[in-house]
């Protein structure tokens, strides 16, 4: 097979790498690529590229491309069990399954994204409190490790490259094919109770009141808001609905998301364009308009509402953004927020609504990143040094209050925070050491973070 060379990005455009890019029709020719493969010294897996930094990116091999291995091979109308091929998309599991009363178990805020993007970032959602990530619903995979080996993986089979796999970010091999379980619902829609909070200390309380009345539980915070309105949010809390609690109009068809005109940014934006004014009256304009209210709301509306706007990532220009997702465990959630908000909100960098949610039980992924605490992902755009500057400060805030970064986000964390932050990392090692021992499969995110060491 032939690679085409292409410049290649993760989403938030921060740092495009030329590649060598390769794109198997099916798992028999993704087979005959490794096995003639010695013509790249590496390979990393690639799905729809919707993580934000560089770890489906690899400047120094080859890449391989799933979107064509997108095949559904079994489903179980019984039980919701799906088998499919890792480049299956979730958009496509929700245009299949939706309509026969199915939905994902655990979904991003987007769903353009893979089976195999989805289980090697073991992936948590708006029900991350109640359900846990997405590796809780799979039941297994079939991984091409380093050595050529396709082993399939579950919690009774090894096992312990299932858990190396779940969160290791490509790095243990390439999945083939993922089993997991889908999510019976009556309907394409949620009721949602939106709730506005003043503050952090007020929005802490409201989700420790409140959230285990609802599966999916988020809120969306102003980060230029300072003072006494320090980390002032509007919580959004919901369950699926049952097809009797919808209006009449919609009962004709209960499983239809409603049709939008998809719109789309044509080219990356100006620098200008995203200025701190803009943006601080955007967040407050949103704060203003969201009055407490319960609302029936349609799947796209409350999961997916960046999907709206297609390649809304160009509204950052040409120079990109970041996006940072910083977890604190509970005993410094709160001082850790506190310090994180402070700094941005007094950098006066611009970024739109942050996203703030409670996380649950840690999983057994050794690199999976949620475990119980608070979360807060924010978008930072490329300022270069000033950038750089508060990203330092906004690490060692994290760092002192034992919080971590997420690899799926991450495009600038450094070795030594990423090894203070991920306590499994030498477990880790030891399983990708015996299932990959000549370190074919390899990231730009995994070298800078010196989870592989080369030669
Ligand atoms: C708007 C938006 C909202 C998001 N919200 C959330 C959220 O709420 N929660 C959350 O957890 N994440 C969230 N994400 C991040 C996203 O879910 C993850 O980055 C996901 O991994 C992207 O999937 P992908 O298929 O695009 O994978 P890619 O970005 O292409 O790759 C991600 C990683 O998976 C590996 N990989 C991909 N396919 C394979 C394969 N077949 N075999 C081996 N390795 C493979 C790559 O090597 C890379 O390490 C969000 C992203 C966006 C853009």
């Amino acid at each position: 097979m032939r690679a085409v060379n292409q410049v290649l990005n993760g989403w938030g455009n921060y740092t495009p790498c030329q590649s060598r890019v390769f794109r198997p029709e099916r798992i028999r020719e993704l087979f005959e690529l490794m096995r003639n493969g010695d013509q790249e010294p590496s390979w990393i897996g690639r799905g729809l590229g919707r993580s934000y930094g560089d770890s489906a990116l690899n400047p120094q091999g080859g890449t391989v491309l799933f979107e064509r291995l997108d095949r559904l091979i079994d489903f179980d109308p019984q039980t919701g069990m799906v088998t499919c091929e890792a480049g299956v998309t979730f958009e496509a599991l929700i245009r299949i399954f939706l309509q026969r009363g199915w939905f994902l178990s655990v979904t991003p805020g987007t769903k353009y994204i893979t089976v195999g993007g989805a289980i090697t970032s073991d992936i948590h959602g708006k029900n991350h409190h109640v359900d846990g990530t997405v590796s809780q619903f799979v039941e297994s995979f079939d991984l091409l490790t380093g050595t050529g080996e396709v082993l399939t993986c579950s919690r009774s089979e090894n096992t312990d490259a299932f858990w190396a796999t779940v969160g290791g970010m490509g790095l243990t091999g390439l999945i083939l094919r993922g089993r997991f379980r889908l999510l019976p619902v009556e309907s394409a829609y949620l009721h949602v109770d939106f709730q506005r909070a003043r503050n952090l200390d007020e929005a802490f309380a409201l989700f420790q009141e409140g959230d285990q009345a609802y599966r999916y539980s988020v809120a969306w915070v102003d980060c230029l808001a300072s003072g006494a309105s320090l980390g002032r949010s509007v919580l959004m809390r919901g369950n699926h609905a049952a097809v009797a609690e919808l209006p009449p109009r919609w009962r004709q068809s209960p499983s239809t998301v409603p049709l939008r005109r998809q719109h789309s940014v044509p080219f990356n934006f100006p620098d200008f364009a995203l200025n701190p004014l803009c943006v601080k009256l955007f967040n407050a304009l949103y704060y203003a308009r969201n009055r407490d209210q319960q609302k029936i709301v349609d799947l796209d509306a409350f999961f997916y509402p960046l999907d709206a706007l297609r390649h809304w990532n160009r509204m950052y220009g040409k120079r990109g953004f970041i996006q940072y997702q910083a977890l604190f465990p509970p005993k410094s959630s709160r001082s850790g927020m506190i310090a994180l908000l402070e700094a941005i909100s007094r950098s006066r960098m611009a970024s739109f609504l942050a996203v703030l949610k409670v996380t649950g039980a840690a999983g057994d992924g050794l690199l999976s990143f949620p475990k119980p605490g608070h979360t807060l992902a924010l978008d930072l755009p490329n300022t270069g040094s000033r950038l750089r500057a508060l990203i330092q400060r906004l690490d060692q805030i994290v760092l002192d209050h034992d919080g971590r970064l997420y690899l799926a986000k991450d495009a600038t964390m450094s070795r030594e925070a990423f090894s203070r932050m991920y306590e499994r990392l030498d477990e880790f090692r030891r399983v990708k050491a015996r299932l990959d021992p000549a370190n074919r499969f390899v990231s730009a995110q995994a070298r800078r973070l010196g989870i592989v060491e080369e030669g």
